[in-house]
């Protein structure tokens, strides 16, 4: 026989949060690795979605997504950023925020393309890339705030560069980029005529009083950013799938098309349930989703501590970066497994999150989970320092 897999097979191989999870999973230890959270969907977002499969919204939506979801986008997106959207024709509702990114990447990019991705970065945006043709390259984060140079960003950019993705808050690193860094991106955007993809997936997790600004609401750059988001973090649907793209006109319209192509819609009685929810949560369920992942965050990074994992403590999103350069291994993986082994806490390897080897003494550890697991975590971490 000849037939064997594509060429593009080696773009979507084993990811090492799946490796983790399954090594996880095999000895019953806890899972830090991925970044599922175990707090509890909105009983609003529930009911509702259970009351439209009853009523029959059981059948394929507009390609965009229900007029009614992006609607409650738009108003959301109006009361927290103050941005102006036009509901009918600057959203498109899609297969989360992963969906949303890819069917942006098929609509807006062409293969051979460069785009610019800050590093550390989350994996699903190297891959998305990859597997759509464009070339990502990068710009390194420096800890502990995660810092860049704008004289870095200059140095790679060629007559190639299309793009730049930010990620704010960011995965793994937890930075929320500032207003002054984003102006910076603003206008090197505009200066090089790139488009800019921001996923503002974390966008309700902020720690310390920090603000999210949204890059399409800075002056002149409408027209060039697509951002993407969803409701998987913000509502602990992350099963569900639904985010969202948005942008001008000229571009959602072709992103919907793709949309349309790959997922067809996402899952209707599901929109129903997340529409319910943007329009009836109050402002203080967002604010006490920040206030309770910011005690998450305290737990683990003083468990991270206590253990002599020095942790880079994050500024939003739900994953801490620590320094795991004490742990015995060759590289981040051999540390991780280490660790696993040792205490039975599962964390994501360093190498993960850098196209080269930068990331061997880091590793990535999701707090999303409940209050009684996180301190059983930090007590397991506790014990590597009587070994
Ligand atoms: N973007 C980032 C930065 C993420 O960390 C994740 C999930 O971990 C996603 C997107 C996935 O979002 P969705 O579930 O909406 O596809």
């Amino acid at each position: 026989m000849t037939l064997k897999l594509s060429a593009r097979q080696e773009w979507v191989m084993q990811s090492e949060i799946r490796n983790m999870s399954i090594e996880c999973d095999r000895i019953g230890g806890i899972n830090l690795s991925q970044g599922v959270c175990d707090t509890e969907i909105p009983l609003s977002v529930r009911r509702e979605a259970q009351e439209a499969i009853e009523s029959g919204v059981n059948t394929y939506t507009h390609y965009a997504g229900f007029q009614e979801l992006r609607e409650a986008i738009a108003v959301k997106q109006k009361k927290f950023t103050g941005m102006k959207v036009n509901s009918e024709t600057e959203i498109i509702v899609s297969a989360g925020a992963t969906g949303a990114l890819y069917c942006a990447c098929l609509a807006l990019l062409n293969p051979e393309d460069e785009v610019i991705v800050f590093e550390p970065f989350y994996g699903y945006h190297i891959s998305t890339l990859v597997a759509t043709g464009a070339v990502p390259v990068y710009v390194r984060m420096s800890p502990p705030d995660w810092s860049f140079l704008m004289a870095d960003l200059e140095k790679i950019v060629t007559s190639k560069t299309r793009c730049i993705i930010i990620n704010s808050p960011a995965n793994p690193s937890g930075k929320v980029f500032t207003e002054t860094e984003l102006k910076q991106l603003a206008d090197f955007a505009a200066r090089h005529d790139l488009f800019v993809f921001t996923d503002e997936i974390y966008e309700h997790f902020l720690y310390d009083g920090r603000i999210h600004i949204p890059p399409a609401t800075l002056p002149g750059m409408w027209d060039r950013t697509i951002t993407i988001s969803g409701l998987s973090k913000t509502f602990s649907i992350t099963g569900w799938r639904i985010g969202y793209c948005i942008c001008d006109a000229r571009w959602a319209q072709t992103i919907g098309y793709f949309s349309d192509l790959v997922y067809v819609c996402a899952p209707a009685p599901l929109q129903t349930g997340v529409a319910k929810g943007l329009l009836t949560l109050e402002t203080s369920y967002y604010e006490n989703l920040s206030n309770e992942y910011a005690k998450k965050r305290d737990l683990i990074c003083n468990g991270l501590s206590m253990a002599g994992l020095k942790p880079n403590i994050p500024q939003g999103a739900y994953y801490v970066l620590a320094d795991i350069s004490s742990l015995p291994g060759k590289n981040s993986k051999e540390r991780a497994m280490y660790l696993l082994r040792k205490t039975g806490v599962a964390c994501v390897p360093g190498e993960a999150f850098y196209h080269d080897d930068s990331g061997e003494y880091l590793a990535r550890f999701c707090f999303a989970k409940d209050d009684d697991v996180l301190a059983e975590a930090c007590g397991r971490l506790a014990s590597l320092k009587s070994l």
